[in-house]
């Protein structure tokens, strides 16, 4: 069993590389491809991180897999085993490269990379420094912020549209919201 604090900032660094490997790859086969369709994969790739995100964070909320603890202590360095994430965006490349083509594949996990980076620096900062994000990101970090209060809203983190969708959707009131 790695250590949790290991296993931690090794997510967090391979999440930030692959996006960027991903983003070479996709820019430098970009050009065999239609560009409506790479900018549309691109696309395709955000939303769908943003669904998987949803989802899997509400499935969390049944099957704990280790998500109470961070509810029980959100500063602590909890994160899913850190190759997860590197299997899913190489099995997500090899359905969307099998489906379409590699440049396609590429523009695709280039946008569910960096979705997926962007949420790991928003939510890691959420916790770690607060005052920051409150200035930088204030709604994002409100809903956020009651979904630890609550528990059974707001599982979106980077976007709050699949909570809308879903009916799942708490907006923060104007009474001061606290978490760790
Ligand atoms: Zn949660
Ligand atoms: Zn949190």
């Amino acid at each position: 069993m790695i250590d949790p604090a290991l296993n931690y900032r090794l997510s967090l660094s391979i999440n930030l590389a692959i996006p960027i490997a991903a983003s070479l790859a996709a820019l430098m086969t970009s050009g065999q491809s239609a560009p409506f369709a790479v900018v549309l994969a691109w696309c395709v790739g955000i939303w769908t991180y943003w669904l998987i995100e949803y989802l899997g964070h509400r499935a969390f909320h049944v099957i704990s897999l280790g998500h109470q603890a961070h509810h029980d202590d959100p500063r602590a360095p909890v994160a899913m085993p850190f190759w997860v994430g590197t299997a899913a965006h190489f099995v997500a490349l090899n359905i969307v490269w099998w489906l379409f083509d590699l440049p396609v594949a590429l523009a695709f996990v280039m946008g569910s990379s960096l979705a997926y980076a962007f949420y790991c620096v928003l939510h890691e900062s959420m916790h770690s420094a607060p005052a920051m994000i409150k200035r930088l990101a204030p709604q994002l970090y409100k809903h956020h912020a009651l979904h630890h209060a609550r528990g059974d809203v707001n599982f979106g983190v980077s976007t709050w549209f699949f909570d809308w969708f879903f009916g799942t959707l708490e907006a923060p009131s104007t009474k001061k919201i606290c978490h760790g």
